[in-house]
């Protein structure tokens, strides 16, 4: 397709152009229905078909066992960092690693529902390593231990799980999810937000133990953010994101086509080495992330100079780079090189940031 850009936005992020060209010609007429997946009944069979599809794809990928429940939801990833207080205090103590924002706004939020720690983080150096949490004071009456598996904003990722002493641990996936393969029996719960590495924005994933799905929980709790009214029907308790779902079904099914996880994580690992490999020789850019802890799908850099960091943002997107610029809270620039972005779109980022270099020496 002409005039595609690469694009590098942390999200909503770029997407497989195959995907998108599939949902195109799906538009009018899903599949001899006569209508778009948009206008159908989410309780229509067809419909029924593209929910419990996703759902076994992304089983099949991700390897879920089954005693672990797959919820599509809404409210944005933000709704999580209430909803796992909510549902998973049960004596009302958890223990947070803080290595970002949205970790931070997880801990803020959670303040509301419980004795909520800080057991570590690495705000101390704005965020640019993941601390060492092989030996945490983690509480003895913790009911879960919480992490931001892969900081969106500030480049980094846990490569080793923190050691959570026996207690559940909570994992946000959002910029990491589908990036590589994961033991889900790790992990209580898990939760992501797919407009990162997965499929328009509107849907969050949620993969739970089933023993931790509570009915006792407080009168006050309302319906919709009860794990157990989703889980209890199917993510159909009221009307889903339907499109939205439908259209991470077709990733899933990209990924299985794609050769999976592993080789997902091959392809990233690919990617990534390109772009740090030219950091870590550049004159001009570098990194802004402790080498050990670096994210294979977030990646920060700066020049050093930030009216040369916005000259430089400026003219990659006339060359059709674009969204390169860092979040607002860290400035310089970021590149978020999901799963859908080609290699040749890394090759190009490293191409122009060598021209760059060269005219600004
Ligand atoms: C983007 C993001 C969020 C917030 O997602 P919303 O859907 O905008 O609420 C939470 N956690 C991580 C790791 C993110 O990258």
């Amino acid at each position: 397709m002409t005039n595609r850009v690469y694009n590098f936005s942390a999200g909503p992020a770029v997407l497989p152009e195959e995907v998108l060209k599939q949902a195109a010609d799906e538009m009018l007429n899903y599949q001899n229905s006569g209508m778009s997946v948009m206008e159908m009944s989410h309780r229509s069979k067809t419909y029924d078909n593209i929910i419990k599809t996703a759902e076994k794809d992304l089983r099949e990928l991700m390897n879920i066992p089954d005693n672990y429940k797959v919820l599509f939801m809404q409210g944005g990833d933000h709704l999580q960092f209430s909803m796992v207080p909510i549902n998973l205090l049960k004596n009302g103590v958890a223990d947070y690693i803080v290595t970002g924002q949205w970790a931070k706004k997880a801990y803020a939020e959670a303040q509301k529902y419980g004795k909520i720690n800080k057991v570590a983080t690495s705000e101390d150096k704005t965020f640019s390593y993941i601390p060492d949490c092989s030996d945490l004071p983690i509480s003895e009456d913790a009911d879960y231990v919480y992490i931001c598996e892969n900081n969106t904003i500030y480049g980094t990722k846990f490569h080793t799980l923190p050691n959570t002493k026996g207690k559940e641990l909570v994992s946000d996936m959002s910029s990491c999810f589908l990036s590589e393969p994961v033991d889900v029996t790790k992990y209580g719960l898990i939760h992501a937000g797919v407009q990162k590495n997965v499929g328009p924005a509107g849907v969050q994933i949620v993969i739970i133990r089933e023993d931790l799905i509570r009915e006792d929980l407080p009168e006050w709790c309302p319906t919709m953010l009860k794990y157990k009214t989703h889980a209890d029907n199917d993510s159909l308790y009221n009307t889903p994101p339907a499109y939205g779902i439908y259209v991470c079904g077709l990733v899933f099914k990209w990924l299985k086509k794609m050769g999976g996880l592993s080789k997902m994580k091959e392809l990233n690992e690919k990617k990534a080495k390109i772009l740090y490999d030219f950091l870590d020789s550049s004159k001009l850019f570098k990194g802004t992330v402790e080498k050990s802890s670096r994210s294979l799908m977030n990646v920060p850099f700066v020049t050093g100079n930030e009216e040369l960091d916005k000259k430089f943002i400026e003219e990659a997107k006339n060359a059709g780079l674009v969204q390169l610029k860092g979040h607002r809270s860290v400035g310089g620039m970021r590149a978020s090189i999901y799963n859908a972005m080609p290699i040749e779109g890394v090759e190009a980022l490293v191409e122009f940031m060598k021209k760059f270099e060269k005219e600004n020496a």
